[in-house]
């Protein structure tokens, strides 16, 4: 029986004291990167609910065909397919090890059910991070980004890899730029997050649970930033 299991089925709550985090911010604004150091740091699974979308859209199964589907057409997940793709990939991540939530809750609707939901696996939010970057630069830096066509890691051009024939520095495979990283792609992209998912951060900054950190600084800048505040409360 895995941990989530018998969290489940027990009568007894098993108190997680593993740091749960969710981080929010603009495409281009480096909350991947900021996570990924976050989770180096602090042991946290790194939950990026893009990344698992991408992923289950390649599968052939009920679930990839319709999410291939809204991927094509660019429309959003419905909130309840989101909520039952984070609980499988929670369910597995163990008990003593906490998460960092990457792009949800990311409409005010999934609130409620992934937090529920994160109750039900013992875990608590304890801060939401937003890190902010002007729309200009959004634009500016998305531009810039590739990816790995065979691990499909994203890169910065100029920043973690310096020529566009430069291999993957994850795996060592080719990098292109990301089909739907054109102009308008990146407007209905930036849209929607504005749209959509500042409501939700402004409801975490009501709860005072926001750390929020200018994402225009450099990352050393920003992940010092992030752990500074973390670290006040
Ligand atoms: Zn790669």
């Amino acid at each position: 029986m895995n941990h989530s299991n018998l969290i489940r089925n027990s009568k007894f709550k098993i108190q997680n004291f593993a740091m749960n985090l969710i981080i929010f911010g603009p495409q281009g604004s480096g909350k991947g990167t900021q996570a990924d150091l976050l989770a180096e740091k602090f042991n946290l699974a790194h939950i990026e609910t893009g990344q698992i979308f991408r992923e289950i859209g390649r599968e052939n199964s009920e679930l990839g065909k319709i999410v291939k589907n809204l991927n094509e057409q660019k429309e959003m997940i419905p909130d309840e397919v989101t909520v039952e793709v984070l609980r499988a990939k929670l369910e597995v991540v163990p008990i003593d090890m906490g998460i960092i939530l990457d792009s949800a809750p990311r409409t005010t609707g999934q609130v409620e059910p992934i937090e529920q939901m994160l109750a039900e696996l013992a875990r608590t939010l304890d801060k939401a991070i937003y890190i902010t970057l002007p729309y200009e630069q959004s634009v500016e830096r998305i531009t810039k980004r590739y990816a790995c066509t065979v691990c499909y890691r994203h890169f910065v051009l100029g920043n973690h890899i310096q020529e566009l024939n430069d291999p993957c520095p994850t795996c060592g495979g080719p990098i292109m730029q990301r089909g739907d990283d054109t102009p308008e792609g990146v407007a209905k992209r930036l849209d929607t997050f504005y749209k959509v998912t500042i409501p939700v951060i402004d409801e975490y900054r009501e709860r005072g649970m926001l750390i929020e950190v200018d994402g225009s600084q450099t990352v050393e800048n920003v992940f010092s930033e992030i752990i500074e505040q973390l670290e006040k409360k």
